[in-house]
């Protein structure tokens, strides 16, 4: 298989077909490009504006979307496409190179907080971070109306295995992320109404969301490793999706917690911010539940040896969904995220 090197402009979205690309955006330093992998593959079915994309690689050193993407390249069968599938296993290339959340041997920043107005657009945001959503708006928003963003907590935090869509006023709607979310098989399915928890507005599922799209994000795994039920939820769900929105030919049965019953429908959840840094020792594991007062962390302070640690607390009775990953926090940093359990 030849993967064609193409500008944001010069790429193919309607034909049927597969087609494989590299999609070349300026290298800021080198003489060259930074090259971003893009698999489109259009069915005789495919509507104008309809379609699925699935990014992985939105941060640098978060594996298992990148790694799920990678085995669906060569699983999808371009016969069995009816409507449209977008894949891209690595979307922020700079930071998948170095290996960090940011494009730390680049511009240094945190692509999913850069989703804001002029970005890559403007000669004050035109590094290689911006660009790249830039392209996302220019050349994918266009074709695509259901947006799967897959993560992970790379250094940052631990998670319970979830998946999130964006809650709105439409019932209808809310059904559809929600049974969306499910079909992942994660033990927590969310219903977010403000960017995805833990980021920002200035997200990609945000930025999906106010262009209308259906968003989904997950967390699949931490610690920059690649995590065995991660890549299998992040497979399943993408899978699901192309299949149940009439993407993809095919039948699926639901796995993980979605077939056994277990799923954790969550809302709410309350986060605790390490009011000093120090070291963090969790007294729960993720996924499991706590009730209202229960101490489930200690914050550790090093340089006062003799003093009583503090005590993070639940707030609520909840599942925890996450907790800080490193034992070393910083002030300000969010180290327990608990969720109240609704159904
Ligand atoms: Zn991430």
């Amino acid at each position: 298989m030849t993967r064609q090197i193409v500008s944001p402009e010069q790429l193919d979205m309607q034909s049927p077909g597969r087609r494989d690309y590299w999609v070349a955006l300026g290298h800021t330093s080198i003489w060259g490009s930074h090259l971003i992998p893009l698999t489109v593959i259009v069915g005789p079915q495919a509507k104008a504006g309809e379609g699925l994309v699935a990014f992985g690689g939105n941060h640098g050193n978060e594996y298992e979307g990148p790694v799920a993407i990678k085995h669906l390249l060569r699983e999808i069968r371009t016969e069995d496409v009816l409507g449209r599938i977008v894949l891209v296993p690595v979307l922020n290339v700079a930071a998948f190179r170095v290996g960090t959340r940011e494009s730390t041997g680049d511009d240094g920043f945190n692509l999913n907080r850069l989703f804001v107005e002029g970005a890559g657009t403007t000669p004050a945001m035109a590094g290689i971070t911006h660009r790249i959503v830039a392209f996302i708006r220019q050349a994918i928003w266009p074709h695509v109306d259901i947006s799967i963003d897959l993560h992970s907590g790379g250094e940052v935090a631990r998670f319970t295995h979830w998946a999130v869509w964006y809650c709105q006023d439409d019932p209808a709607a809310d059904a559809r992320g929600e049974q969306m979310a499910r079909w992942f098989g994660t033990q927590v399915v969310m219903g977010s109404r403000v960017g995805s928890p833990g980021g920002t507005s200035a997200g990609l599922f945000q930025d999906a969301v106010n262009r209308g799209k259906l968003a989904i994000a997950t967390e699949l795994g931490h610690g920059s490793a690649v995590d065995v039920r991660g890549v299998r939820f992040a497979r399943q769900g993408v899978l699901a999706a192309a299949i149940h929105n009439s993407h993809l030919r095919g039948t699926i049965e639901p796995i993980g917690h979605h077939a056994d019953g277990t799923q954790c429908l969550v809302r709410g959840a309350a986060s605790v911010t390490a009011p000093y840094p120090g070291h963090y020792e969790p007294l729960v594991d993720c996924g499991e539940q706590v009730g209202k007062g229960q101490t489930v962390g200690l914050l550790h302070d090093f340089y006062r040896l003799d003093e009583e640690p503090f005590a993070v607390t639940a707030d609520a009775a909840g599942i925890v969904v996450a907790q800080a990953w490193g034992a070393r926090v910083e002030q300000g940093q969010q180290i327990m995220m608990i969720g109240e359990i609704i159904g």
